[in-house]
């Protein structure tokens, strides 16, 4: 192993407790400020909670904590079941499921296995930088694709086009379909918000990448941000790049604050755009009169219509074509969860037993 020697002490023990499993701390030159707390996982397969309304039962994530550091994240809060924060913690202190291919092999080999789809990237993007360092993805898509397991992935990732053979091949023993999440044209500003992230420019290039090698590939254009990213202009230049690119859907969704990520955005906005801030919490005010995790529905609505217009404007289809649509098989299944469900993925790894992630 690259890091071999690499063993940091200086990571406090109590922040250490929760993480079952923990082999080894380490940090690495090319990672600056970053830990990585290597686990031997138990399972490499999580269950959807069976009160979730997602089209598909089963989930795997390779890491906690995401190197992409976007301000918005939903899975913040799934750090703070580790003692660790939602903030800087999450960004920095990522833990790797270092037998993940080894333990999901066994899992998809048993006879029990129903060889149900199983969607990555929901919880932290699977292609992420360290994976370059631990190269996790390769082995997880052939024990999919060997064992006859359709699956999805979901990413903001261009490392994903080393794999693309590998899916390539996957792709005809199993229903694989992929989806990048690309919502922010304006560079300065998504570095800002998705500071980790490859810029717009270089997620283009992964989306035309994908339907070169023959795959489809699907567009998440979320979160749109109040007053930032929702002008007709900005819509209309983020659906044209689409388009150009070689997109096949686009779904579009506002902004959630969830508990988790929403103190860590608004403290975000509070030093970038302060005016931004009372218009938020107009916009985000819950029926109670609180801060809430959703839009006003008539802002929704409105964004909707907007979206709806440029995907017309920009030769989209009306709505999903059909595989988006059903729920009949795993591979719309997949689909579908990019899609129509999407406004649902926040809670997807929240609503195990006791609110407790479902990642390990
Ligand atoms: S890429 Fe996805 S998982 Fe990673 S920080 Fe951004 S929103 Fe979260």
């Amino acid at each position: 192993m690259r890091w071999q020697g690499q063993r940091v002490d200086d990571v406090g023990e109590a922040a250490l407790l929760p993480m079952k499993g923990l082999v080894r701390s380490v940090r690495a030159p090319e990672f600056e400020g970053v830990t990585f707390h290597e686990v031997a996982a138990k399972s490499a397969l999580n269950k959807v909670p069976q009160n979730s309304n997602m089209p598909f039962k089963w989930t795997i994530n390779p890491t906690r904590g995401c190197l992409h550091q976007c301000r918005y994240c939903f899975a913040r809060k799934t750090h703070e079941y580790l003692d660790l924060d939602s903030g800087k913690d999450f960004d920095t202190q990522i833990v790797v499921k270092t037998n993940v291919v080894e333990v999901l092999r066994a899992e998809v080999s048993k006879p029990s296995w129903k060889r149900e789809h199983v969607a990555l990237g929901t919880n932290t993007d699977p292609y992420q930088r360290s994976e370059g360092r631990y190269g996790l993805m390769p082995g997880i898509i052939r024990a999919l694709a060997d064992s006859g397991t359709p699956f999805s992935i979901l990413t903001k990732g261009p490392l994903l086009k080393r794999d693309l053979p590998l899916l390539v091949e996957a792709a005809k023993k199993v229903p694989v379909s992929v989806a990048v999440s690309l919502a922010i044209m304006d560079t300065e500003l998504q570095q800002k918000v998705e500071p980790g992230t490859p810029d717009s420019r270089a997620r283009l290039n992964l989306i035309r990448a994908i339907t070169d090698a023959g795959l489809e590939c699907n567009v998440m254009a979320m979160p749109i941000l109040p007053w930032l990213t929702d002008s007709q202009d900005q819509l209309d230049r983020l659906h044209a790049a689409l388009a150009d690119a070689g997109a096949g859907w686009v779904t579009t969704g506002a902004l959630h604050l969830r508990p988790g990520a929403r103190e860590w955005f608004m403290q975000w906005l509070q030093a970038e755009y302060p005016k931004l801030v009372p218009k938020y919490r107009r916009l985000y005010r819950s029926s109670r009169g609180d801060f809430g995790s959703y839009a006003d529905k008539d802002y929704k609505k409105w964004l909707g219509q907007q979206a709806a217009a440029a995907r017309r404007r920009h030769g989209f289809l009306d709505r999903p074509p059909p595989a988006w649509r059903g729920r009949d098989s795993p591979e719309k299944a997949s689909q579908t969860a990019l899609s129509d469900r999407a406004e649902e993925l926040p809670g997807l790894e929240l609503s195990g037993q006791g609110g407790q992630p479902t990642l390990f």
